[in-house]
């Protein structure tokens, strides 16, 4: 059944039923499931969706790689949608308004971190949008690959006027986790950049940096994504596992982002950092491979890592991508095309991201 109905408004009166596709199991597929949304709280906002991407941590979480999945799990953490309902206390939302939600969905509002906007290091933790207990019911959260959603106004983005809202899922989170390190290590004019990864967030890494001013080089295991990476902004390409290319390319970077999804090792890339250069690791690995100090010590070299980003930053990356024309590299897919985009995800088959275009049916 189609999705883009008329506003639901029932939505103000008590819990709606809602439909999604998730997983019993690491190792089952995901599957239909309907469950309830909770009742509009006065600062929320309930919003039908229409678009989904699919991040490799939904992955990741469905399959269990970092332990802590509770099932069933309905994943999805790049949500497009259009407000279909506010509660009495919301402002900034208005029902009709495009919106959109990321990896977040609510935290204390008052700690330090919050009010920092880093609402992602909160205090008390932050509620993700999938698989984290709701701060005030308990109640496990369910994430994007769903007919609506509610949530707490504050992390409710909105969509610049004039975006293409079918662009513009990825944005909500392999958008804002590649722009937040570029914005907090000072990237801009000038800066020699490299780009470990073109997948989901190491295109978008690309891309932010390019509209930043930085000169990109993209380093991947993949020789078929050159070309892609030339279009998408890289100056250059250097094939990982040609060891004369990386060894030619020692010491010629300031910056490294580094979207590897699996532990590896580091060395490598450590040695193609200059004076003082930094890697920035978004990759969520269960585990890392030692590397040597002297990596890090000759050179004054610095590896860390980098979390999302807070939702001013996320709205900022917007307001940005709007301005510039900047949108993810997307294929679209039905719901039920899902569990082959998963398995397509696995073996490094996507350009760049999927997106599920809830119209055609959930
Ligand atoms: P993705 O679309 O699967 O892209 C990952 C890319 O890494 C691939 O396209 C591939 O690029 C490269 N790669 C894959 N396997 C590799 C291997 N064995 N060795 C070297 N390179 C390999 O994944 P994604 O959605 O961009 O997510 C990337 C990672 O970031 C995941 O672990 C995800 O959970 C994590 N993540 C973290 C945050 C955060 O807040 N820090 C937020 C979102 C996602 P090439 O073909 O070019 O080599
Ligand atoms: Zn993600």
């Amino acid at each position: 059944m189609a999705t883009t109905a008329e506003p639901r408004s029932e939505a103000t009166t008590g819990p709606t039923k809602a439909k999604g596709w998730g997983t019993d199991a690491p190792d089952q597929p995901l599957r239909p499931m309907e469950f309830e949304r909770r009742a509009l709280r006065d600062d929320d906002v309930a919003i039908q969706i229409t678009y989904a991407g699919i991040c490799h941590s939904d992955l990741h979480t469905a399959r269990n790689d970092w332990a802590g999945t509770q099932y069933p799990v309905i994943p999805g953490h790049e949500i497009v949608g259009k407000v279909t309902a506010v509660g009495s206390a919301v402002t900034r939302h208005r029902v009709g308004d495009t919106v959109a939600v990321g990896c977040m969905v609510d935290s204390c509002m008052a700690c330090d971190q919050c009010l920092d906007g880093w609402e992602v290091f909160c205090r008390e933790g932050c509620t993700q949008t999938y698989n984290s207990p709701d701060r005030r019911s308990g109640e496990i959260t369910k994430g994007g690959y769903t007919d609506h959603i509610v949530v707490r106004d504050h992390f409710v983005c909105k969509v610049p006027d004039g975006m293409d809202e079918a662009k513009v899922a990825p944005l909500l989170c392999a958008g804002i986790t590649t722009y937040s390190p570029l914005r907090q290590y000072g990237v801009g004019q000038g800066t020699k950049m490299a780009v470990v990864g073109l997948g989901g967030l190491g295109h978008m890494g690309v891309k932010l940096g390019v509209a930043l001013g930085a000169s990109v080089t993209i380093i991947t295991t993949t020789p078929e994504k050159g070309e892609d990476a030339r279009a998408l902004g890289a100056e250059d390409v250097i094939l990982s596992t040609d060891a004369a290319q990386m060894e030619a390319a020692a010491t010629r970077f300031d910056f490294i982002l580094n979207t590897v999804p699996v532990p590896h090792e580091i060395d490598g890339y450590l040695s193609l950092l200059g004076r003082s250069g930094r890697m920035v690791i978004v990759g969520a690995l269960t585990q890392m491979p030692g590397f040597v100090g002297a990596s890090l010590i000759w050179w004054n070299r610095a590896v860390g890592g980098s979390a999302i980003g807070g939702i001013p930053e996320t709205q900022e990356m917007l307001d940005l991508c709007a301005e510039k024309g900047i949108y993810p590299e997307v294929e679209m897919i039905a719901m039920n095309e899902v569990n082959e985009a998963y398995e397509r995800l696995l073996k490094n088959d996507v350009r760049y991201r999927f997106v599920i275009d809830m119209a055609r049916g959930i």
